[in-house]
């Protein structure tokens, strides 16, 4: 099926609550084409950003779930044999170059670097996708922007992006807000109300204090909100907390009854 750019234009307002001045530096670097990495944990409002961005600059939002097993190819494009014989199809990345669209390259890093290097002619002064197999050097439409997702969580030597890559970004952290910015969020995007919000995000807040210390990863904004939705559908808080904050975030049964207790304190 025929990827249609108009499908990426978002038509309604994602609500997007800023938590410092991310919103002017992403619109200066856009002003400027300069290409953004959003570095933080999963969940915390990198993808939000983006989608409000998009929405306030008019641009069609191409976004791509980076994985190990992608090629070149799955972002450039490829030809495809049907009926009629064969023709191309543009890949995400191409489709957002030709058209003016924002791209979102989510984690990065999943990609292999031989994969993540197609982007560099398009994030210098070249602007430009050489599609090799079709023979085209596509110029990129002067509204075309990168965006990419990077969680410096999982860095490791095996994982993480060349410096050559790296460098041709400005970034901009993100990372869990502020409680009361917190608060706010999760009860707007599950309804609770702003008690149990509350109570929520210092559960969060503990949980995160455990990172390193037996958890991997805190639990992040997007499951606070899984819990908020839960209970806004009739679900007691203690089972909710532990269905949506507990269970997913660990399997070690100390660290669970840690977390247990954290929810025990505020529900
Ligand atoms: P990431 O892309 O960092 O993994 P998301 O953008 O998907 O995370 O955030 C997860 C959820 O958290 C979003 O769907 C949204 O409901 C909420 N969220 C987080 N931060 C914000 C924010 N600043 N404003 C509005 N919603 C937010």
């Amino acid at each position: 099926m025929k990827d249609m750019i108009s499908d990426h234009l978002i038509a309604e307002q994602p609500w997007y609550r800023p938590t410092g001045n991310e919103l002017s530096l992403f619109e200066a670097a856009y002003a400027a084409r300069m290409p953004v990495m959003l570095k933080g944990p999963t969940g915390c409002g990198k993808t939000r950003f983006v989608e409000h961005m998009a929405w306030k600059l008019g641009r069609p939002l191409v976004t791509v779930a980076c994985n190990e097993d992608m090629t070149a190819s799955d972002l450039v494009g490829r030809f495809l044999l049907d009926a009629d014989g064969t023709h191309w199809q543009d890949g995400p990345l191409t489709l957002a170059a030709r058209h003016g669209a924002i791209c979102y390259l989510d984690e990065v890093v999943e990609a292999r670097q031989d994969t993540t290097v197609v982007i560099h002619p398009l994030t210098d002064n070249r602007r430009v996708l050489p599609l090799e197999k079709k023979g085209e050097l596509l110029k990129a439409h002067p509204d075309f922007f990168l965006v990419i997702s990077y969680n410096p969580g999982y860095q490791s030597l095996m994982k993480d992006l060349k410096q050559s890559t790296k460098q041709r970004f400005g970034a901009l952290d993100f990372d869990w807000p502020e409680e009361e910015i917190e608060t706010e969020i999760i009860a707007h995007e599950s309804g609770v109300d702003p008690e149990t919000a509350k109570k929520l995000v210092e559960i969060g807040t503990r949980a995160r204090n455990l990172k390193g210390h037996g958890l991997d990863e805190g639990i992040s904004t997007r499951m606070l909100i899984h819990a908020g939705k839960l209970i806004a559908q009739g679900v007691e808080p203690v089972p909710a907390c532990t269905m949506a904050l507990v269970r997913p975030i660990t399997d070690d049964p100390d660290m669970r009854d840690a977390l247990d207790a954290a929810v025990a304190t505020y529900f």
